[in-house]
């Protein structure tokens, strides 16, 4: 085991805010119980948009199309703990 990994056990092991979540349970910030407003942060985006031209000049929106290059973490939206933890779970609700 390198010394990091060891230092990342540790450190979970000494944090027992690090709640696990059963299927049921609303995601709920640890820090500041905060169950309401989350904040999705993507890293390295490129945004795509195609335009369409019409016969007068104009131009018509046609697809958006986002791509996420980085890292997309999770934080809360009222004291901006890491929530990352739970961006699966975060995932797996969003309609
Ligand atoms: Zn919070």
């Amino acid at each position: 085991m390198s010394y990091s990994e060891a230092t990342k056990i540790k450190k979970i092991k000494t944090r027992p805010k690090v709640v696990t979540l059963s299927s049921t349970q609303r995601i709920t910030c640890p820090e500041c119980n905060n169950n309401k407003e989350f904040l999705e942060v993507s890293d390295g985006v490129i945004l795509t948009t195609r335009f369409v031209q019409n016969t007068d000049g104009s131009f018509s929106q046609e697809i958006d199309d986002s791509q996420v290059l980085g890292q997309v973490q999770f934080y809360c939206g009222d004291c901006g703990a890491d929530l990352t933890q739970f961006h699966k779970r975060f995932l797996e609700m969003l309609f």
